[in-house]
């Protein structure tokens, strides 16, 4: 813990660049910055080693109570989580560079992108790194691409991505945890209403995207009924979507300093039972995540929708430009 008497941290790295950010625009209690990247295209560790990542942006003003990212920020020294979705870097796109990052990509590679933050977030609306970083991708070929988003932002980039598809193999993957508004806002409070989400997956499927939705993360006696599982699998598959998943929700050390805090004051009821089921590991363990999982099964096969496999892995690779996080049952993209 720091005191006021300590020292200032000495900053290296990424740090460094963070704090000799240019401040662009303070938006309400938002401040939008540009980050000199060396690199951006990044890779997972462990047996995720082969999985390229691509993250436009640090930090994501979604502000989703439950994101796992959060710990992102504090490469940069930014200890306090929430700076995680006050404080957003964008990255200084260099065109030239990024292509010859690309070049070096293989036929067959795998790349995903928005692994640690969401690309469509209202930053890209101005920054627009995303899009370029897509339009880059468009001229690539054989590679295998994976997108995931919270935000409906992503249907206007449609073209472009079926430009990507007719070279590549991509899958764009929406995130609804619920279709409950409220909770939503509650849970998300920044994110696009879940109805503009399905609208994005109907927008992007028609387009002949192939579009999982996500139902991560599963949150015990919040979004894990049976009911609320089965309405947004529903719902993704009369939009469009070919394949639905959900897995329970884990949270790290970072995360739980904000969880826990919104769960008392929103649902203080559970308070108590969360604590005691994370306070030893930030995974749930034993019954319930079965129990998760052959619900999903069973409401996957009544509305016809298959799960795509993500490898495995239980170790949660973690690298310093770039994050890949995973569940010890799937590769936890929430976005
Ligand atoms: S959209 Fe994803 S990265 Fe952004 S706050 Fe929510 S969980 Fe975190």
């Amino acid at each position: 813990m720091l005191f006021d008497d300590d020292p200032p941290p000495k900053l290296v790295g990424i740090a460094r660049l963070a704090a000799s950010s240019d401040l662009l625009e303070a938006k309400r209690q938002v401040e939008y910055l540009e980050l000199e990247t060396r690199r951006f295209i990044g890779r997972g560790s462990g047996r995720m080693r082969s999985i390229y990542t691509v993250n436009p942006y640090r930090g994501c003003e979604f502000g989703c109570k439950y994101c796992y990212a959060r710990y992102a920020h504090e490469f940069m020294e930014l200890r306090d989580p929430e700076l995680f979705e006050r404080k957003i870097y964008a990255k200084q796109f260099r065109p030239i560079a990024f292509r010859n990052e690309l070049r070096r990509l293989k036929f067959g590679d795998t790349v995903w992108i928005g692994t640690a933050t969401d690309p469509y977030q209202p930053a890209e609306r101005r920054f627009n790194v995303t899009h370029r970083m897509l339009e880059a991708f468009a001229d690539q070929r054989g590679l295998d691409l994976g997108l995931t988003t919270k935000s409906d932002l992503v249907a206007r980039d449609a073209p472009l991505l079926a430009r990507i598809a007719r070279q590549n193999r991509i899958r764009v993957h929406v995130t609804i945890t619920t279709l409950d508004e409220r909770l939503a806002r509650l849970l998300e409070p920044l994110a696009p209403r879940p109805e503009l989400r399905l609208g994005a997956v109907r927008t992007l499927s028609q387009t002949g995207i192939p579009v999982s939705v996500l139902a991560h993360p599963v949150m015990p006696l919040i979004n894990d009924s049976e009911a609320s599982l089965d309405q947004v699998c529903e719902a993704a598959a009369r939009h469009g979507a070919t394949s639905f998943s959900a897995a329970p929700l884990f949270l790290k050390p970072c995360a739980q300093r904000v969880f826990l805090p919104f769960l008392e004051r929103s649902f203080p009821h559970l308070v108590r039972r969360y604590r005691e089921r994370f306070e030893k590991s930030a995974y749930l363990k034993g019954h319930y995540p079965e129990m998760i999982t052959q619900r999903v099964e069973k409401i996957r096969a009544r509305h016809n929708l298959e799960r795509r496999r993500e490898p495995e892995s239980t170790a949660p690779p973690l690298e310093d430009e770039q994050l890949v996080l995973f569940s010890p049952q799937v590769l936890y993209i929430v976005k």
